[in-house]
């Protein structure tokens, strides 16, 4: 269970006031000394994440998050980082004190999740020390869903779990990323160039993923680098159901594999599985307008390793700049960074988000959706500049 990617588990934020006691109900939910408490207000700084199994969701994350009511320097860094918690949640838990009123700061938690869709539970903490009238009148009015907790006893805990179980969002991911492309004993080829930037002795995160989707759904699967692929199409006595490569092959591997074999991407899969393949595929239309002296965003969501190095500062950027014809402004931005201010970009290219979940990709396709601004993947856009962009999300159109 431990092993699950974080970016695959249901995300359960804990949202609440300074000292609303959100790491001893944390600790309480996963009964384990995990998050510091303190009875001084604010002693979270970073958010806290921590993996745990709740039958029947499965391998969830919740995250402790900083007191979104900070004050000053470092709580504007705490209010920033929280917010950037709310675009990857899919459940949030909103933690009022039995001996505090509910104010301005829950409602506005409320109306950040409702403009994100976000299902949000209640939990009514420290209900030792008061009874907690006001908080309960709160929820109810509110028809929120909650549960009277003191995290000390874990009294409250039991009917907690029901709730996030009942209120969980049953999709929040879809079923399959490959799967409900090939049958049980198709034949299928992953192609997973093994170059200077691949890491040592391990297959990428993608990679694996799609590999263990295909074999859950029965197919026999072989995996080769690029330069063995037309041996492993040799070898075969029929074509493969299906051939997924990364995007930086499409060139060569799209001429090595029979146009009528269909042929996809690690990428183009992850555009779907984590994002909205349509909304990337829209933003093509964009790099055909793009002018000389335009910006363009490429974000990456992991702190990336090597290879990415390639793509996005260097490949990107080349392919870009060689179909406008001039020098385009680029901006970089990794990590959790997804600027506020979009407006200026002309376009934003985005990774195949593999380390973070729907949740954070869906809310950053609708911030660019919101400004207007075009948004393509990795994938989606090498298989664009490299012709091939309609043979590799064929496989996909149902
Ligand atoms: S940069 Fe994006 S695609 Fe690359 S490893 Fe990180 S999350 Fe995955």
């Amino acid at each position: 269970m431990l092993d699950t990617p974080r970016s695959v588990r249901l995300h359960i934020a804990i949202f609440g006031k300074r000292n609303a006691g959100k790491s001893s109900l944390i600790n309480a939910i996963t009964n384990q000394e995990l998050a510091v408490v303190s009875p001084v207000a604010g002693t979270t700084t970073d958010p806290v994440f921590k993996s745990m199994e709740i039958t029947p969701i499965g391998p969830v994350t919740l995250i402790d998050t900083a007191g979104i009511d900070d004050e000053g320097e470092l709580g504007e860094l705490r209010v920033k980082k929280t917010k950037q918690v709310l675009a990857k949640t899919d459940l949030l838990v909103l933690t009022i004190a039995a001996d505090s009123k509910p104010n301005q700061w829950d409602a506005t938690v409320l109306e950040e999740a409702e403009k994100r869709c976000i299902p949000v539970i209640g939990v009514i903490s420290k209900i030792d020390i008061a009874a907690g009238e006001e908080a309960i009148a709160w929820f109810e009015s509110r028809k929120i869903p909650y549960s009277l907790v003191n995290s000390n006893t874990r009294e409250g805990i039991d009917k907690l779990k029901e709730i996030i179980i009942h209120h969980s969002p049953k999709e929040f991911l879809p079923e399959t990323i490959v799967g409900d492309l090939i049958q049980q004993n198709d034949i299928i080829i992953l192609v997973t160039p093994v170059d200077a930037g691949a890491p040592k002795s391990r297959l990428i995160l993608p990679q694996v993923q799609v590999l263990r989707d295909a074999l859950d759904a029965g197919a026999c699967v072989m995996v080769v680098r690029e330069h063995e692929l037309k041996a492993a199409l040799d070898g075969l006595k029929q074509p493969p159901r299906l051939v997924v490569t990364d995007s930086q092959a499409f060139d060569f591997v799209s001429k090595v594999v029979p146009a009528d074999v269909p042929l996809t991407s690690f990428s183009i899969l992850f555009a779907r599985y984590k994002g909205d393949l349509r909304e990337f595929l829209n933003g093509i239309k964009a790099i055909d307008t793009l002018n000389a002296g335009d910006k363009v965003l490429i974000a990456e969501a992991c702190t990336h390793f090597p290879s990415h190095e390639d793509i996005g500062r260097i490949k990107i950027p080349k392919w870009l700049e060689g179909k406008v014809g001039g020098k385009l402004d680029f901006t970089w931005v990794v990590g959790s960074d997804f600027p506020e201010n979009l407006a200026e970009y002309k376009l934003v290219v985005h990774c195949g988000a593999c380390m973070i979940n729907r949740a954070e990709v869906l809310a950053r396709l609708d911030k660019c959706k919101e400004l207007n601004v075009p948004v393509v993947n990795y994938g989606v856009m090498i298989g664009y500049v490299t012709g091939v962009l309609n043979r590799v999300v064929k496989p996909l159109e149902k």
